[in-house]
């Protein structure tokens, strides 16, 4: 049997990430990805929205965000001349209505306390700022004046991964089908092509399916597939102003940023709503019954709008609290999680990975204390709440 020292579940921004950093940590020995779909077409990564900001509401995840922006500036200097994720700083602009001022104005109050550049605007602010934007029934909106806003997914995914590749990090092209477990080790795993793998430790990097992966070796992750619609717009008489907007969410939680000429859209659906089919067709009703009107009177510019593409994603949804699990098993202690980032793990991605790479290279974190983001509080089934989800 073929043994890897490290093998990492799933090839996505987190898996890829963390391949890059276990040799960024000097771990020199075998590193294998191994990856069912090397067209990466279904995973989240690919079809995120690519935000990336300091508006949570957790310490922890304002960090994760905050190493991801620093490695968004030092981008040329870790890949290359060339490297290039279109980051696009234009900020975050989540508004409130008034029922809900106190809790932005909490949240914001932590962000300031833990690095972040925004403010809160209110009123004649808010309208002088964005002057396409209705302020109806907005009693404030936080805004990133700097170090938010979003990038290209898929570039910086194919960074990380091709960094990790040419430090001999292998891709295996296969689904991962059974893990194979000796009391409390994981001792290998088989493949779709029947071959199995020897490893020292696993890393769980599989996305949706991560919950899926923690059940074959019989733990229980509450991890899986929340299907989500992302639409297209063309708005042919937004003005200069509506396409330099931030990613603007409104208090119904409905949000857009630009996207080129065009404009892309969503609003993740209440948990009652949640669709059932986790198929990849597309509710235009959704979006016709459910988000235009209210955008529409938000920002009357979109009154003249055309769907021109929509695509579904799914989100890698932590059922327990919408927060990254991060870590190992407790008991399994060669079994790594980095999963249910729930919509927020493009840009934690490359923290993430790093934070395993820390626990593998140095048996603990360095960078950033995530012990509260460990598996223990899903044993304890003690959720810890994420207040800006969307
Ligand atoms: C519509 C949408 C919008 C989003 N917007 C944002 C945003 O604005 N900002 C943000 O930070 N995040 C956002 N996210 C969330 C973010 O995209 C994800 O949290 C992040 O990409 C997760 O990365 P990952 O590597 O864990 O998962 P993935 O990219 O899904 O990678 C997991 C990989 O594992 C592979 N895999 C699964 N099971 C197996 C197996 N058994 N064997 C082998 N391979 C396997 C899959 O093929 C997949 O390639 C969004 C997500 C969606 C869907």
């Amino acid at each position: 049997m073929e043994h890897v020292d490290i093998a990492i579940v799933g090839g996505g921004v987190v898996g890829s990430a963390t391949a890059y950093y276990l040799r960024k940590h000097g771990f020199s020995g075998s590193i294998a990805i191994i990856e069912k779909d090397t067209t990466y077409q279904f995973g989240c990564t690919g079809r995120s929205l690519g935000g990336l900001r300091q508006q949570f509401s957790t310490p922890e995840n304002i960090e994760l965000s905050k190493f991801g922006l620093k490695l968004l500036r030092n981008l040329k200097q870790e890949f290359g001349p060339e490297a290039d994720v279109s980051f696009h700083e234009n900020g975050y602009l989540i508004m409130a209505s008034a029922e809900g001022l106190p809790i932005l104005e909490e949240n914001h109050r932590i962000q300031l306390a833990n690095g972040a550049d925004n403010i809160i605007l209110k009123g004649s602010d808010l309208a002088a700022r964005f002057s396409w934007l209705m302020d109806d029934g907005v009693a404030g909106g936080c805004f990133g004046l700097s170090g938010e806003g979003w990038l290209d997914p898929y570039s910086l995914m194919t960074l990380l991964r091709k960094a990790a590749v040419a430090t001999g990090v292998k891709i295996i092209p296969h689904e991962l089908t059974t893990v194979n477990r000796s009391g409390d080790k994981i001792t290998s795993v088989i493949l779709s092509n029947g071959e199995a793998l020897s490893c020292s430790s696993l890393v769980n990097a599989a996305g949706t399916a991560a919950g899926h992966v923690a059940s074959l070796a019989n733990i229980e992750l509450p991890v899986g597939p929340r299907k989500r619609y992302v639409y297209l717009l063309d708005c042919p008489q937004a003005s200069e102003a509506l396409h330099g907007a931030p990613l603007t969410v409104e208090p119904t939680g409905i949000y857009f940023r630009p996207e080129g000429r065009n404009f892309l859209c969503g609003l993740s659906p209440e948990e009652h709503e949640e669709p059932a089919e986790m198929n990849w067709e597309v509710d235009y009703s959704w979006f016709e019954e459910r988000i235009w009107p209210p955008l529409a009177e938000r920002v009357p510019q979109f009154e003249t709008i055309k769907v021109i593409n929509a695509w579904v994603g799914q989100y890698d949804y932590n059922a327990l609290d919408q927060n990254a699990i991060i870590g190992a098993h407790p008991e399994v202690t060669n079994f790594y999680f980095a999963n249910g980032f729930s919509g927020h793990g493009l840009q934690q991605g490359p923290a993430a990975g790093n934070a395993i790479a820390e626990l593998i290279v140095h048996g603990t974190y360095r960078t950033i204390d995530l012990a509260r983001l460990g598996y223990d509080r899903v044993a304890r089934d003690e959720p810890l709440f994420e207040k800006n989800v969307i």
